[in-house]
């Protein structure tokens, strides 16, 4: 999953991408109102965590024009502002969620995979296929309930590939999703990640559950 940060704070920007970071995501950050409305309208992201106070364009105003441009991407506010009109103003425009500042990282980590969840219709943070399973919240993979140990990119491939079965994948959408803006996408790392996590779900399964179409991309079924 890639999230948007947007937040003038630089030390909490870098907190909070690396908390988010240790759980998974994929993260980019943009410090300004218009360089973040630019990234979320140019890029492909599953959520975006926005501050109100922003310089150059208002939070409020980032929002607003986003939800033309993309109406389905959910954004969360996280803002010092906790007047009850800022608050009503943010769900008005399309907000889906709105923390106040000071906050526990622990919290808006809940609701991050609230919101995602909900973006992808899942009825319960357990990912299921056949005999392997996936706790969204807990981080954690499992074959027969057995723990499946594996890195945090290699558990965000799995991830992806749970939410989307039986469904072509390009590598670029892979890389879309799980990697954050950083990444060239044409690196050998993200073959080296899920060829590392084919070879666990083989180990684990006796077969290998992600196809290769040559030139087009992965199934996974
Ligand atoms: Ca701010």
């Amino acid at each position: 999953m890639r999230i948007l940060l947007i937040e003038d704070e630089k030390e909490l920007l870098l907190d909070l991408s690396r908390g988010l970071h240790l759980k998974g995501y994929a993260v980019d950050q943009a410090e300004t109102g218009p360089a973040g409305y630019q990234m979320a309208i140019d890029e492909e992201y599953d959520l975006v965590v926005l501050d109100l106070n922003l310089p150059e364009m208002s939070g409020l105003e980032v929002l607003s024009r986003l939800k033309q441009e993309k109406p389905a991407l959910p954004v969360l506010i996280l803002s010092a502002n906790h007047q009850l009109e800022t608050k009503l103003s943010g769900f008005e425009l399309g907000a889906s969620d709105y923390l106040t500042k000071p906050f526990h990282f622990e919290e808006l980590d809940a609701r991050i995979r609230v919101l995602l969840n909900r973006k992808f219709i899942q009825q319960t943070h357990l990912l299921q296929h056949g005999r392997i399973s996936l706790d969204t919240f807990r981080r954690a993979a499992a074959v027969d309930g057995n723990p499946l140990p594996l890195t945090a990119k290699e558990l965000a491939i799995l991830e992806y590939f749970l939410l989307h079965e039986e469904r072509l994948i390009s590598q670029q959408e892979i890389v879309e999703h799980v990697w954050n803006g950083d990444s060239d996408p044409f690196s050998n790392s993200i073959r080296v990640h899920l060829s590392a996590l084919r070879k666990k779900l083989k180990a684990a399964l006796g077969y290998d559950p992600i196809r290769t179409k040559i030139g087009e991309g992965y199934i996974f079924s």
